[in-house]
C-alpha cells in the first residue's frame, strides 16, 4: 500500500498503478505530491514550491484533505479548490474537469500585498504563483526554455549571433527558476556569473546539475568570469551574495557585463528579497519581527539594485528585466528611469507567443526517463523541419536533469500541441509507453496571462491590463475538457499586477484523453494566437490563416490603435 499521509520526502507513486478512480485524479494526485518532492519544490516543508511563496496548498490540513478527496472522487465528480484548501465536491459530468482551482483571487480594490498579507494571515487565502498551486511545476526545467529563448534572441538581436559564446551574463537569484539561468547562459556558449544570498539554494543548483561551480568571493568570481570569457570558455560561476554587492564591483571596477538581468523574487518585496546587510537567518528574523521595517528595507536595497543596473545599461550592458517585476518595485520605491531597462517579452519572446508558442510540458508517470526520451524522438521526427525546436529537444537531451516525475519543456506552438499530445495518447493505447503521460502548460503562456508589466508588458493595440483573455482562456479549457483547470491572480509580478490560468490533461490512451488532448491543446493556444490577432500581430494573423479559427475577428486593420 502507497502511504499517502508523509509530510516530508514526499514522492509521487510511479508506474500503471491507478490508486484513484481515474487518471483525471490520479494525474492530479501525483503532480500535487510531485510539486511537494524535495528533488522539485523549493522548501516543500512549508509547501512552497518556487517563486518567492508559491505554494502548493495552504496548509497540511488542506494538503491531506485534497490527496484523500482526489483518493475517492468518481469520475463524474469535480473537486473545487480555494486558494489551496479544498471547499466542495460537486456532481457534474464525465466529460469536465475533475478539479476546479481558484487561487489568490482578490477584488480589485483590495489587489495589493498589504490585503493579501492581511487575508493570508487570518488563514483565507495563498499565493500560487503560476504553477505551484495549479500542480504542474517540473523544477528548474520549467522555465530554462524560456531563458534559452530569451537570451538566443538577445544574441540574434544585439550580436548578430547565435550563441552568446565570448560574452559575460550577470545576472542574481539561483531559486526555482533563477537556478535554470546559468544552464540556459552555459547552452547558448556564454559565462555566467551569479550573485545567491543563499548557499542552500546554490547547493541545490550544483546537485541538480544546472550550475558549475561556487567560489567564495566576488573578487574571484569576477575574476575567474573574465578570464573564462577572454579564453572563449563555457562556464557558471556563483557567489554566495547579495546583488548590489556583485553589481557594485562591477560599477566600481568599470566592468560591464554584456548581458545583464535578474531573478531574484523582487514581486514579493517581504518575502522574495533578502535586504542589504542581512544573511537569510537574520532577514527571517526580521520579517518576522517588524515586517513593515523589512519591506521598507527590503523596498530600498531594490531601488539600490536597479539603479546599479542602470548604470551598466548606460555603460553598455543589454540588460532586461526577466518577469519578477523589479522594475516596478523599484519605480515605486523612487526610480524614476527604471524602465529604461527592457522588458523580455516585448523585447524576445512577443512573436513566439503570437505563433501561439510557449512552455508546453509533459511528465511520465511511469517516472522511466527512457520514456521521456522516446517522446524526444516522437518531437524530433514528427517535426522534424521546426529546427530550433528539434535543435532544443538535442540541447535538453545532453543538459538536463530531471527532478520528480521525469519531464520535458519545449516551446510547441499552435497546431503542434494537440498533434502531439494525440500521438501519444495512441502510445499509450499500444502499450508503447508503460504508464500515463501529463501534458500542460506554465500560466505565462500565449492567451492564459494578463500581465502588464511581463506578459502584456507594451501590446501594439494598448490592451496590456485587459483582463478578459485569460478568463475566456479558463472558461475555455473548461468547457472543452481538460482535467485540471486553474484560475489565478499575482503569479509571475506580485499582487495587483497579473491575471492567469493554467490546464493540464492526462493522456491515459482512452477515446475520452483523445478528445479533450485534441479540443484543449488546440483551443488553449489557438486563443493566444487569436488574442495576439486581435491585438494587431500580423505573425499571429498569418498563424491564424494556416490553421484557421472560425471566428468573427474584426481585421487588426480596423482594430483602434494604441495613440
Ligand atoms: P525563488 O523564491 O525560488 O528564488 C528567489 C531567489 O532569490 C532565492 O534563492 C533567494 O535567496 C534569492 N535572493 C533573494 N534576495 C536576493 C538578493 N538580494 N541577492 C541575491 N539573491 C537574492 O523564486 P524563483 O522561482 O526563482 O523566481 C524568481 C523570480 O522570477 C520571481 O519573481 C518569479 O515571479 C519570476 N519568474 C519569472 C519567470 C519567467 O519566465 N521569466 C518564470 C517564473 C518566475
Amino acid at each position: 500500500m502507497f502511504d499517502f499521509t508523509k509530510h516530508t520526502n514526499i514522492r509521487a507513486p510511479r508506474g500503471n498503478r491507478l490508486h484513484c478512480k481515474g487518471w483525471g485524479q490520479e494525474g492530479a494526485l501525483r503532480m500535487l505530491m510531485n510539486n511537494l518532492d524535495p528533488e522539485v519544490g523549493e522548501r516543500p516543508d512549508d509547501l512552497i514550491v518556487y517563486g518567492g511563496r508559491g505554494r502548493a496548498a495552504r496548509s497540511w490540513e488542506a494538503y491531506d484533505a485534497i490527496v484523500r478527496t482526489l483518493l475517492e472522487l468518481e469520475n463524474d465528480e469535480t473537486l473545487l479548490v480555494q486558494s489551496g484548501k479544498p471547499v466542495a465536491v460537486f456532481r457534474t459530468t464525465e466529460a469536465a474537469p475533475r478539479v476546479l482551482i481558484a487561487n489568490a483571487n482578490l477584488v480589485p480594490q483590495w489587489a495589493t500585498w498589504e490585503h493579501f498579507n492581511h487575508l493570508e494571515e487570518l488563514g483565507l487565502t495563498m499565493f500560487g504563483q503560476m504553477t505551484a498551486g495549479s500542480w504542474i511545476y517540473i523544477g528548474s526545467q520549467g522555465v530554462i526554455q524560456g531563458t534559452f529563448e530569451t537570451l538566443a534572441a538577445l544574441g540574434r538581436k544585439h550580436f548578430q549571433s547565435h550563441t552568446l559564446r565570448g560574452r559575460l551574463y550577470v545576472s542574481a537569484g539561483l531559486g526555482g527558476m533563477g537556478g535554470a539561468q546559468p544552464l540556459a547562459a552555459k547552452m547558448l556558449e556564454a559565462v555566467a556569473l551569479l550573485a545567491e544570498v543563499d548557499p542552500a539554494r546554490i547547493e541545490k543548483r550544483l546537485a541538480t546539475g544546472y550550475l558549475d561551480k561556487v567560489v567564495p568571493t566576488v573578487e574571484q568570481g569576477v575574476r575567474e568570469a573574465l578570464r573564462a570569457k577572454e579564453a572563449g570558455e563555457v562556464v557558471s560561476i556563483a557567489v554566495p551574495v547579495h546583488a548590489t554587492e556583485l553589481l557594485q564591483y562591477l560599477v566600481d571596477h568599470n566592468i560591464t557585463p554584456d548581458v545583464l538581468s535578474d531573478q531574484t523574487a523582487a514581486h514579493d518585496p517581504l518575502v522574495g528579497y533578502v535586504p542589504d546587510g542581512y544573511d537569510v537567518k537574520e532577514a527571517a528574523a526580521l520579517r518576522a519581527a517588524d515586517p513593515d521595517e523589512y519591506l521598507k528595507k527590503a523596498r530600498a536595497s531594490i531601488a539600490r539594485h536597479v539603479e546599479l543596473m542602470l548604470t551598466l545599461t548606460r555603460r553598455g550592458a543589454k540588460s532586461f528585466d526577466y518577469g519578477n517585476n523589479i522594475r516596478r518595485v523599484a519605480y515605486e520605491a523612487g526610480v524614476q528611469d527604471a524602465f529604461e531597462i527592457d522588458g523580455y517579452v516585448p523585447a524576445y519572446i512577443r512573436d513566439l507567443f503570437a505563433q501561439g508558442k510557449g512552455p508546453f510540458r509533459w511528465a511520465v508517470l511511469s517516472g522511466k526517463p527512457e520514456e521521456i526520451y522516446k517522446l524526444d524522438q516522437l518531437v524530433l521526427d514528427m517535426f522534424s523541419t521546426n529546427e530550433p525546436l528539434c535543435r532544443w529537444i538535442r540541447l535538453a537531451q545532453k543538459h538536463i536533469h530531471f527532478q520528480g516525475l521525469p519531464a520535458r519543456i519545449a516551446y510547441m506552438g499552435y497546431g503542434e500541441r494537440e498533434a502531439f499530445g494525440v500521438r501519444v495518447n495512441e502510445m499509450v493505447a499500444r502499450g508503447e509507453l508503460s504508464a500515463p503521460v501529463v501534458f500542460g502548460r506554465d500560466h505565462h503562456d500565449t492567451g492564459s496571462v494578463a500581465s502588464p508589466f511581463r506578459e502584456t508588458e507594451a501590446m501594439r493595440d494598448g490592451s496590456d491590463a485587459i483582463g478578459d483573455w485569460p478568463i475566456l482562456n479558463a472558461l475555455l479549457n473548461v468547457a472543452s475538457g481538460a482535467h485540471w483547470v486553474s484560475f489565478h491572480h499575482g503569479g509571475g509580478t506580485g499582487i495587483g499586477y497579473s491575471l492567469h490560468a493554467g490546464m493540464v490533461v492526462v493522456a491515459d490512451g482512452s477515446a475520452d484523453s483523445a478528445g479533450r488532448l485534441e479540443r484543449v491543446l488546440h483551443n488553449d493556444s489557438g486563443l493566444g494566437v487569436v488574442r495576439h490577432a486581435d491585438a494587431g500581430y500580423e505573425l499571429a494573423a498569418q498563424t491564424l490563416q494556416k490553421n484557421p479559427v472560425k471566428t468573427p475577428l474584426i481585421g487588426p486593420e480596423t482594430q483602434p490603435r494604441r495613440k
